[in-house]
């Protein structure tokens, strides 16, 4: 007999049917003998329309009140499955984040686990009850109430079995595993049986939205046995972990991508030793998160500075550069937006050298343009304009071997 932790994102408790499905899985589990925590998303929707909701209200709503609206949805999942269960003879409880002693650090809209207090929990489940605990959500150590970022009903899951000692944590999704790319847009991605640790943190934080990519780091760094697998079909799906020995000896797992991304470039920064740092400190100290970093000297005096961010930090990134502008010294400034951000993964890069080369011939053979590039020992990363990104996973996918018809 062990302990099993089993989590069920938006679509798989979308409705009050598939909340009784769930509820199926979760008795077939403890049915095998196994003490059951059961972590769960928000019905179908519900966050994406909370925030809709809130934006109808205010522009730039609160983000203290903005936690207090969007840890209703997965409160609602919670009692509601929780009565399914009961209902069928399964004793139950449900629990909030914060019943669940989920603490966090002091940040609204995208804060860290800091601990878990699990008493509460395995006092239930020493009376052989399953627990249910809302996802996506913690409190701090003051008693407020935050969120984990969005898709981090996952990182619930995974930071509970690390805490609890379970023996594996079960994600189970819309999808029947781990993909060699996001298979709602390649018809031909073939599902994984296994990807290492790094390569599932590599393909979560490059775009492959279906794992939390502090999921992954609480698995990696707690060793928690990992598995992504259906919530419909009952079959085996991918499991993460440390080692995964690859199929057909592969140097490429999957290819990941990301939209919505902008191409800044500070011309004639003054060559000074501390320029970099400088322009940098600035855009940290205001929450602008950086990517991709090109630098070029023009002649002597002079520098090019390029860097990738996220196409909604635009505006506050123009803000604080034309704030800084006497600091900086720079002479002018120029972005292009509508990028995206396609990479290839494996760890199968780091004997094989070549692989970018390889990359970027493919894509110059399709037509496609690169723009920025960065690369890590297990992932080539290339920026292309936005409307070239499907067309540039299909033919990496296929150039790599990934595609289902090659097998
Ligand atoms: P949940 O609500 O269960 O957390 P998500 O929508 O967050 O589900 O994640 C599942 C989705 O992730 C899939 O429907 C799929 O479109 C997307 N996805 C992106 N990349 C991959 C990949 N490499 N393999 C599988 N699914 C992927
Ligand atoms: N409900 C939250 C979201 O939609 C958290 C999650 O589903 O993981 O982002
Ligand atoms: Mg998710």
């Amino acid at each position: 007999m062990g302990l099993i932790v089993q989590k069920f994102g938006g679509t798989s408790v979308g409705s009050a049917e598939r909340i009784l499905n769930v509820a199926e899985r979760v008795r077939e589990e403890k049915e095998r003998g196994n003490d059951v925590v059961v972590v769960v998303s928000a019905m179908g929707k519900t966050t994406d329309q909370l925030v809709s909701l809130a934006k109808e209200i205010a522009t730039q709503p609160n983000k203290r009140e903005m936690d207090m609206l969007l840890t209703t949805g997965e409160q609602i999942t919670i009692s509601l499955l929780s009565m399914a269960l009961n209902h069928k003879g399964i004793e139950a409880v449900s629990f909030t984040g914060w019943q669940a002693g989920i603490f966090t650090e002091d940040i609204h809209g995208n804060a860290r686990i800091t601990k878990i207090e699990t008493d509460a929990v395995n006092k239930q489940l020493s009376k052989g009850k399953v627990v249910i605990v809302a996802g996506f959500q913690g409190i701090t150590v003051d008693g407020e109430i935050t969120t984990l970022g969005r898709g981090g009903s996952d990182t619930t899951a995974v930071a509970l079995a690390a805490a609890l000692k379970a023996d594996k944590c079960d994600i189970y999704t819309d999808v029947t595993g781990v993909y060699t790319t996001d298979p709602r847009y390649v018809k031909d991605a073939r599902k994984l049986l296994a990807v290492s640790y790094d390569e599932m943190l590599e393909l979560a934080n490059l775009g492959a939205g279906v794992l939390h990519p502090r999921a992954v780091e609480f698995a990696k760094n707690y060793n928690v046995p990992l598995e992504v697998r259906s919530s419909m079909e009952k079959i085996s799906g991918t499991v993460i972990e440390e080692e995964a020995t690859m199929e057909e000896n592969l140097i490429v797992r999957g290819v990941a991508f990301e939209g919505e991304i902008t191409r800044v470039t500070v011309l004639g920064l003054p060559n000074s030793l501390s320029g970099l740092s400088t322009i940098f400190t600035t855009l940290a100290k205001n929450h602008i998160n950086v990517d991709i970093i090109i630098q070029s000297s023009t002649d002597a005096h002079a520098t090019n500075l390029s860097f990738s961010i996220k196409s909604e930090d635009l505006e506050q990134t123009l803000t604080v550069l034309e704030e800084n502008r006497e600091v900086l010294e720079y002479e002018q400034i120029e972005w292009e937006m509508k990028l995206a951000k396609v990479s290839i993964v494996g760890s199968g890069m780091v004997s094989n050298p070549g692989v970018a080369a390889e990359m970027f011939k493919v894509l110059a053979d399709h037509e496609i343009h690169v723009k920025m590039v960065s690369t890590s020992e297990i992932k080539v990363s290339a920026v292309v304009a936005e409307t070239n990104m499907i067309r540039a996973v299909e033919v990496l996918h296929e150039a790599f071997n990934l595609s289902e018809n090659k097998r």
